[in-house]
């Protein structure tokens, strides 16, 4: 209860702090010679950040705790868009709203990016469900997920800021190098780990690590589709619970934003654990995007160990 409270307390501090920041922020001094970054969701927010460090200022379009795969934009939610320099979203089909905001926008200054641009990517099994292609793409859009496409990703950024400034191109070029190094390190390190264990399979909210299965040739069973839409079937559930009983499945990851209950029901169905994993499609526990992926890949090693 204290703890509680206290966490309370804090909150309310934070909350006090933040809008006294952003009400500054919103003065032209001190946003002054910042670059102006939208960016669609929280991964793209974090790429351009370790690029862009302080001299961008970014606003995230889809709001945190909203579930982003179906987010659909009013027009205050764009309205960021008119002021700003650079458009980051990540496409396949992840906004599909993304080419009408840009016309609302109506900003000649505007240069946007699809980061995802020249990654290579994972079709969406076409069985799968024949509307989703329609509705969202053919491909996987979880492309952040890997510490590969997440560098494809920071690539893309890091061009659109040197076109937007190209006087400080050393800058973001270094910035990226920096940011560039620690993802390969971290994508070592694992690559590693993950040569050294039999079991393969891990069992998650929605299936959002197909990229990050290839990069180390893991598997994923999900409770969830790729697109984060409906619950198991009970016959489903009853395949996923006779998955997990075959592959000894200690551990069920879960995700704040995808069938959290259901992947409790499962848990306690075939005894295992429910352990936290990061889509980093919001702002989750204020953590970087490097610290997030590092605890994923830590968790799903120790649930494969
Ligand atoms: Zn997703």
């Amino acid at each position: 209860m204290l703890k509680k409270l206290s966490v309370l307390l804090s909150s309310a501090i934070l909350a006090f702090s933040f809008s006294a920041c952003t009400s500054s922020a919103n003065t032209a001094e001190s946003s002054e010679g910042k670059i102006k970054i939208s960016a669609t969701f929280n991964a793209l927010k974090e790429f351009a950040q370790a690029v862009g460090k302080d001299k961008v200022e970014i606003e995230t379009i889809i709001p945190d705790g909203m579930e982003a795969h179906d987010f659909e934009p009013k027009p205050q939610d764009i309205k960021s868009l008119g002021n700003a320099k650079i458009f980051v979203y990540n496409g396949l089909g992840m906004e599909s709203w993304a080419e009408d905001a840009i016309t609302a926008a109506n900003n000649k200054d505007l240069i946007a990016v699809c980061a995802s641009d020249g990654a290579d990517l994972i079709e969406t099994e076409a069985s799968e469900n024949e509307s989703n292609e329609e509705h969202h793409g053919k491909y996987d859009p979880h492309l952040w997920l890997s510490l590969k496409g997440a560098k494809t990703e920071a690539l893309n950024i890091k061009d659109a800021l040197v076109k937007a400034d190209p006087e400080n191109k050393d800058y973001y070029e270094k910035n990226f190098n920096e940011f560039k190094v620690q993802l390969e390190e971290l994508y070592n390190e694992y690559k590693e780990k993950f040569q050294t264990v039999q079991n393969k399979n891990f069992v998650t909210g929605h299936a959002a690590f197909g990229y990050l299965c290839r990069d180390f040739g893991l598997s994923q069973n999900s409770v969830s589709d790729i697109f984060a839409e409906g619950e198991p079937s009970p016959k489903q559930l009853a395949n996923l619970v006779s998955y997990c009983k075959e592959n000894n499945v200690k551990t069920i990851f879960a995700e704040e934003m995808a069938s959290t209950e259901v992947s409790k029901t499962l848990a306690n169905e075939v005894g295992a654990k429910v352990e936290t994993i990061y889509t980093i499609e919001n702002n989750e526990d204020n953590k970087t995007y490097l610290e997030r992926m590092s605890e994923n890949l830590s968790k799903i090693y120790e649930s494969l160990k």
